[in-house]
C-alpha cells in the first residue's frame, strides 16, 4: 500500500494552495460579511479548470482522479468554505450526473459549458418536505406530448442564485415512491420557472442558496436525465460522489483551524509564557492534527475506492461523516485556542467554527450517514 502523493497529485496540490491563499483567502472574510455570490472566485477557478475535475477533456474537463479532486477542494476550502462547495456543487452534483447519465446531445449542451465553468450548475433534490427522506418528493414531472410540466418548490438550493442550469428531481410516478422519480435538466428562464426565497445562513454564508419555484414549468421531454423512474438512483449515485467533496472540503476546514491555532499560540502570551507553552493547549492542537490527517486518510481513501471502478459508497459515507465531525470539534477547538477573540470577527476561526456545521447537514446528515455505513454492516 502507497500512502505518498504522486508527483502529479503533489503538484496539483501546491498549484492550487498558492492561487487560494493569493486569490481566494484575502476575499473570504469580504464574501462571508456580504453575502455576495463570488463570480470572480469561480471565475479563477475556470480559468485554472477546476469546474469539471473529473470530466474527460473532450469534454471540456481536465481529465483528472478523485484523488486530485479531493486536493482542489481541500485547498480551495481551507481558504473559503463558500468556495469549497460551490466549486465541489458544479463538479459532483452537475457534472458528474450528466456525463455518468446524459445523452450525447445533453453532454454537449451542458456538460461542456458547465465543465469549463463557463455555466454553473445546481442540483435540485431537497424539498420542505423532502430532506433525509428524498424519496418523498411532492414535486410532479407531468409529460404532456412532447413536453415535462413541472410543479413544486426545492429548497436550499447550493449555488442557486447563480445558477445557469439545474438538475431537477420530480416525481413522474408517485405511485411508484423511489421507483417513479425522474431526473430533468431544467434551464434558467425555462417558463414558469423562478427563484424563490433567499436562504439566510449561519455558515458558507455566499454559496447562493435559494428556493426554487416551479409553476407549470415547461421543459423539452429532451430535458429527461436517463429514463423515467431513474432519478433516485441517480441522485443516490450522485451523492456519494458528492459526499467525497464535502469530506474534502471538512478537512480544508479543519486544517484551517490547525493552522490558525497552532500560530495564534505561539504569539498569544499569558502568565509571562506562549501559550503554546501550556500542556493543555498542545494536547488540543495534538488531538486536532491527528483527527485532520486520519480524516484526509478517509476521504483519500473514497477517492481512490472511487477511481477502481465499483461501489465506494460505504467509503465515501465514512469519510463524510468522520471529516465533518473532526471539523466541527476543530472548530469548536481552535475557537476555545483564541479564547475571546475567537469569538470576534477580527479573526477567521469564528467563521470557520460557523462553516464547519453545514458539512455535517448537507448531502445526507451524520445520521444518514451513519444508517449508510450500518446498512452495509448488517447485510446478508
Ligand atoms: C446550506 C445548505 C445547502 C444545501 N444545498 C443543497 C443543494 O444544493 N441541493 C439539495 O438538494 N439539497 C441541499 N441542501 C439540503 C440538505 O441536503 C438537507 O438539509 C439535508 O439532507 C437534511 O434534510 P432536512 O434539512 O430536511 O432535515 P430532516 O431530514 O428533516 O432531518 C432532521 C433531523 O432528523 C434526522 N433524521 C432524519 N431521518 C432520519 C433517520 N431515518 N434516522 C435518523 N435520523 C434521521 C436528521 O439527521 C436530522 O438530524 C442544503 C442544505 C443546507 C442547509
Amino acid at each position: 500500500m502507497d500512502l505518498e502523493l504522486t508527483a502529479e497529485h503533489r503538484t496539483i496540490r501546491d498549484m492550487v494552495r498558492d492561487f487560494a491563499a493569493r486569490e481566494i483567502a484575502p476575499r473570504a472574510a469580504h464574501y462571508d460579511r456580504t453575502r455576495e455570490f463570488p463570480h470572480d472566485n469561480v471565475r479563477k477557478c475556470a480559468e485554472l479548470n477546476l469546474m469539471g475535475v473529473m470530466v474527460p477533456e473532450q469534454f471540456g474537463g481536465s481529465g483528472l482522479d478523485t484523488i486530485s479532486y479531493a486536493l482542489i477542494i481541500e485547498e480551495l476550502s481551507r481558504a473559503c468554505a463558500s468556495t469549497g462547495v460551490i466549486v465541489s456543487v458544479n463538479n459532483s452534483l452537475f457534472c458528474h450526473p450528466v456525463e455518468r447519465f446524459g445523452t450525447e446531445d445533453q453532454k454537449q449542451r451542458f456538460l461542456i459549458p458547465h465543465a469549463k465553468g463557463e455555466k454553473i450548475g445546481c442540483f435540485c433534490l431537497s424539498e420542505p418536505a423532502a430532506g433525509s427522506d428524498a424519496g418523498n418528493q411532492q414535486t410532479t414531472a407531468v409529460r404532456r406530448g412532447d413536453e415535462y410540466i413541472l410543479n413544486g418548490t426545492k429548497n436550499f438550493i447550493t449555488n442557486g442564485v447563480a445558477a445557469d442550469t439545474a438538475i431537477v428531481f420530480a416525481a413522474t410516478d408517485k405511485s411508484k415512491r423511489h421507483h417513479g422519480i425522474s431526473a430533468l435538466i431544467v434551464e434558467k428562464g425555462a417558463p414558469g420557472f423562478r427563484l424563490g426565497k433567499d436562504e439566510v445562513k449561519l455558515g458558507i454564508t455566499c454559496s447562493g442558496s435559494v428556493e426554487m419555484v416551479f409553476e407549470d414549468c415547461r421543459v423539452p421531454a429532451t430535458s429527461l436525465l436517463g429514463a423515467e423512474g431513474l432519478g433516485f438512483k441517480i441522485a443516490m449515485n450522485t451523492l456519494d460522489g458528492g459526499r467525497i467533496g464535502i469530506a474534502a472540503q471538512a478537512v480544508g476546514i479543519a486544517r484551517a483551524c490547525l493552522e490558525e491555532a497552532t500560530r495564534y499560540s505561539k504569539q498569544r502570551k499569558a502568565f509571562g509564557k506562549t501559550i503554546s507553552d501550556f500542556q493543555a493547549i498542545q494536547f488540543m492542537l495534538a488531538d486536532m492534527a491527528t483527527e485532520v490527517d486520519a480524516a484526509r486518510l478517509l476521504t483519500h481513501r473514497a477517492a481512490w475506492t472511487k477511481d477502481q471502478g465499483g461501489r465506494f459508497s460505504l467509503e465515501a459515507a465514512q469519510a463524510k461523516l468522520f471529516s465533518s465531525e473532526v471539523a466541527m470539534r476543530s472548530a469548536v477547538k481552535a475557537v476555545q485556542i483564541f479564547g475571546g477573540y475567537g469569538y470576534m470577527n477580527d479573526y477567521p476561526v469564528e467563521r470557520y467554527f460557523r462553516d464547519a456545521k453545514i458539512t455535517e447537514i448537507y448531502e445526507g446528515t451524520s445520521e444518514i450517514q451513519r444508517l449508510v455505513i450500518a446498512t452495509t454492516l448488517l447485510k446478508d
